[in-house]
């Protein structure tokens, strides 16, 4: 059965000559094993197979994991093939194409029944793993003449859950500190600095880490907006530059509306050229990711639009060559839009040290005593960082709005090629992600 299967979904795929550009889907050798055999519904893997660049593992009693597309497939066409998913596999309720980023399609058979497919990411997402495991404990048991109902979990409209057997998540849950998922910032890391690596403001790179991050909100629910930002030609940190189009990709919470009280938090997702920016800035946009998604599906104190900023690292000398993403940001208000940012934070460099920079522009400021509040209430180590004004926040400050920064400690590999995964603490990233929870929490 479990062969059988595994022959019929490598057969339908065809194509061994992938495109060159994606990791490992020319070679067995590049496929990261293990993750394909993670303890499902308590169960551990009994046996693995790998078949060409495809993976099954079989957990007896009928249960296998699959891999049913490679990346860049569309999962509704691959599905169909094995004809498990004809009726029910629906384009419309979202992407469901395997993104270029995700190893493939993976699905959970029980006894010939697809129970869930869904994408999983890079080597270590442990949090889809987590989700297919639920839908597993919860799917209906398989009858005999059952072809499988389908669902799209990763496009599913019930929420980041993505549990296609649950209800409509409870939004008025209250936010926690303990509800930061850090590896979800691990990961972001590893794809953006260890993958896309330099993402200079105007690059294509920076363009793919852009169209990845809007995906990443998508998924979670969020509507999403790719604002162009006109970048000018420079130099940046001693490299020449040519002036282009970055992005801001705006997150904002279904029925958003911006003139009415809200929080702003940022991180800027470029780099400077020669740096593949795993602190600067891979953590900070790690750490808005997993907040997002945190968020997504509890209440905070006030609606929160997350920003991934274009264009934050210099072009040239003085405030008026850089952050050009988080001032065109500002610049696009209204007069009651301005009214309504209530506080911005900037995530930049989050994932070095032992203690929570919280930086304010000048000496101190509001929005910096409620960040060392919301330290003190989530457990989490704070130093001040007065008179800070080399991140987005300023752009905010400098314009009359109130902002403040989190990050900023020292390290080996800053502006250079050493800014790499390594140098970027799961520990610290967590210290941060808590704060910030703490910060955007109901009072
Ligand atoms: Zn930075």
């Amino acid at each position: 059965m479990l062969v059988a299967a595994v022959v019929v979904l490598a057969g339908c795929s065809g194509d061994t000559d992938a495109p060159g550009e994606v990791p490992g889907s020319d070679a067995p050798a590049g496929v990261d094993f293990p993750v394909f055999a993670p303890v499902l519904d308590g169960a551990q893997a009994q046996s693995s197979t790998v078949s060409a660049d495809r993976v099954s593992s079989d957990y007896g009693d009928g249960l296998t994991l699959v891999q049913l597309a490679e990346p860049g497939d569309d999962l509704c066409a691959a599905l169909a093939d094995v004809r498990l998913a004809d009726d029910t596999c629906d384009a419309s309720a979202g992407s469901v194409t395997t993104s270029m980023e995700e190893m493939g399609g993976v699905g959970i058979v029980r006894d010939g029944t697809l129970l869930y497919w869904g994408g999983l990411v890079t080597e270590a997402d442990a949090q889809l793993v987590d989700r297919a495991t639920r839908a597993l404990r919860e799917a209906p048991p398989a009858t005999g003449d059952d072809l499988g109902e389908v669902t799209g979990a990763t496009a599913s409209p019930t929420g980041p859950t993505g549990d296609p057997t649950q209800t409509e998540p409870a939004v008025d849950e209250a936010l926690a500190p303990d509800d930061l998922d850090v590896a979800t910032a691990v990961a972001t890391i590893r794809f953006l600095a260890g993958e896309v690596g330099p993402r200079e403001a105007t690059s294509a790179a920076y363009d793919r880490a852009a169209r990845w991050v809007g995906r990443r909100f998508t998924r979670l629910g969020y509507d999403v907006d790719l604002r162009p930002v006109d970048a000018p030609a420079g130099e940046s940190w001693g490299v020449a530059v040519p002036a282009g189009r970055s992005v801001n990709v705006v997150a904002t919470p279904t029925g958003f509306d911006p003139t009415e009280p809200h929080l702003v938090v940022g991180a800027h997702l470029d780099t400077v050229p020669q740096a593949p920016g795993a602190e600067d800035n891979a953590s900070g946009v790690g750490v808005l990711l997993a907040a997002a998604e945190a968020a997504a599906v509890r209440s905070t104190r006030l609606p929160v639009v997350f920003v991934a900023f274009g264009a934050e690292e210099p072009r040239g000398p003085g405030d008026d060559n850089h952050h050009f993403g988080s001032r065109a940001y500002v610049a696009a208000l209204g007069p009651a839009e301005r009214r309504a940012v209530r506080a911005m934070v900037s995530l930049d460099r989050v994932g070095v040290g032992a203690r929570v920079p919280v930086g304010s522009a000048g000496r101190s400021d509001p929005v910096q005593r409620s960040l060392l509040a919301a330290g003190r209430q989530a457990g989490v180590a704070t130093v001040a960082d007065p008179e800070q004004q080399s991140s987005d926040h300023w752009s905010f400050v400098r314009e009359g709005l109130p902002g403040a920064r989190l990050g900023s400690t020292p390290y080996a590999g800053y502006h250079d090629a050493g800014d790499v995964p390594s140098v970027v603490s799961p520990a610290q990233l967590e210290r941060t992600g808590r704060l910030l929870l703490a910060w955007l929490a109901p009072r």
